[in-house]
């Protein structure tokens, strides 16, 4: 079964899960609203805009498909609608920076990249 994340990155457009009831976003993937309770939630697509809150240098990478890619540079970003995701970046990528989100082909799947 694909996720409407893993989907939407395939499409190249970042999702994000939103409440239909109150309109308030939520952090990573819920049942119900963080806000109202309500589990009337769906997906929506953010603009892609974000600002860089937290970088990770990636040397020891976590499984040998990602081998090929280290050292890499991971960063947190806040999309311009609130919620954060992770993905990847260019050396040198700065907090604070502010970024577009781009979609890179990576084995089956495709990685979310923030330059
Ligand atoms: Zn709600």
């Amino acid at each position: 079964m694909t996720h409407p994340y893993t989907e939407g990155l395939a499409a190249g457009v970042v999702r994000y899960q939103c409440c239909a009831a109150c309109d308030a976003w939520q952090p990573l993937t819920r049942l119900a609203c963080r806000a109202c309770g309500s589990t009337d939630l769906h997906w929506r697509d953010a603009s892609g805009r974000a600002t860089v809150f937290a970088v990770t240098e990636v040397s020891r990478a976590p499984t040998e498909a990602f081998r090929a890619l280290a050292p890499y540079t991971l960063v947190l970003a806040t999309l311009d609608e609130g919620p954060r995701v992770m993905g990847h970046a260019a050396p040198g990528a700065r907090i604070g920076d502010r970024v577009r989100a781009s979609f890179m082909a990576f084995g089956d799947s495709t990685l979310l990249r923030f330059d």
